[in-house]
């Protein structure tokens, strides 16, 4: 099987995050600001633990300085998710590192990211759409500017709102006003839970915040009651699972619980997070998977239909790229 020719859909994908280490190195130095501690001798981004990795991307995204720089990221970042094969991908950009949530500079930067994806998808055929994320550890008030900046540019590539950051801090209900804003102006939903928090975050971010994915949400392994629920409801986890045994949230893959989430009927899909952060990249997920778990094209073809389904774009963008897997 050759999984590397196999189309595929991402839902999980941090813009920023994706940035390659060379990219912002050579933006650093265009702007002569040193960002040398970021990376290790090899050129790789280091990082001891999840909150030290959370300060490096912080520190790497404030090379990111304007719409200009975005609109490079974004086809720099595309190019290299069409390599994998990636027909349609959903990236997580912040408003706050796009002006610092605010409205009118967010719809500068948002324009860029916009033509930087058209162009993307006439060269390459990819074709990508948005989910605007507050960033949970800057706190409530933020994520309310963020939900309003995504409210003010919901449309056709902007189809989603989501949190990331931080999941331990706070609680779900802090972000309840934010997600409402942005599900009454027709945003789907979306949030970071179940990585670090336990399935009781899950839960609460599920019931309280009425998001339609959760991202990651592994820990729903160790809830029966939970892990029905997402049956029931139809929630979608997007699993990156490279991520999850780069960070040390697990051993290595064959610990790793998406294959029984997947077993016991939990929707799953895959995911890179933050590629070059976690060294790795959707064609070495699905290797890594297929080698793993034994899993076949047809197990891939399915989890693909599964992201499709879960996608946050329009039924004629649906239909087209059901086309690209003869669905
Ligand atoms: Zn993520």
């Amino acid at each position: 099987m050759n999984l590397k020719s196999l189309p595929k859909i991402e839902l999980h994908l941090h813009l920023e995050g994706a940035a390659p280490a060379n990219f912002i190195k050579n933006l650093a130095t265009q702007k002569h600001i040193d960002v040398s501690k970021i990376f290790n001798q090899l050129g790789q981004y280091q990082f001891d633990n999840f909150k030290h990795f959370l300060s490096v991307y912080e520190a790497a995204t404030t090379v990111l300085q304007s719409p200009d720089d975005f609109y490079k990221l974004t086809k720099c970042v595309l190019e290299e998710c069409a390599k994998n094969h990636v027909v349609y991908v959903e990236t997580f950009v912040s408003p706050e590192f796009c002006g610092g949530n605010d409205i009118v500079s967010w719809k500068e930067y948002l324009s860029a990211i916009c033509e930087a994806s058209e162009e993307s998808e006439a060269s390459f055929g990819i074709i990508s759409r948005g989910i605007a994320t507050c960033i949970r550890h800057l706190g409530p008030n933020s994520a309310k500017d963020t939900a309003k900046c995504a409210v003010e540019t919901g449309g056709e590539w902007l189809v989603g709102f989501g949190m990331a950051g931080d999941e331990t801090f706070g609680q779900a209900k802090d972000y309840v006003y934010s997600f409402d804003l942005a599900r009454e102006a027709g945003l789907k939903l979306t949030s970071h839970a179940g990585e670090w928090g336990g399935s009781e975050s899950v839960r609460s971010t599920v019931n309280q915040l009425g998001v339609q994915r959760v991202g990651h949400g592994v820990q729903s392994i160790n809830d029966d009651e939970l892990i029905q629920s997402l049956i029931e409801q139809q929630i979608v986890l997007e699993v990156c699972p490279g991520s999850n045994v780069f960070l040390g949230l697990y051993p290595d893959l064959q610990s790793h619980p998406i294959k029984t989430l997947r077993d016991r009927g939990v929707m799953v899909t895959v995911s890179t997070d933050d590629p070059p952060f976690f060294q790795t990249s959707m064609d070495q997920e699905y290797e890594s998977l297929a080698s793993c778990f034994g899993w076949s094209e047809d197990d891939f073809l399915e989890l693909n239909r599964v992201a499709l389904d879960a996608a946050f774009c329009d039924k004629k963008t649906k239909e087209k790229i059901a086309k690209m897997f003869k669905f």
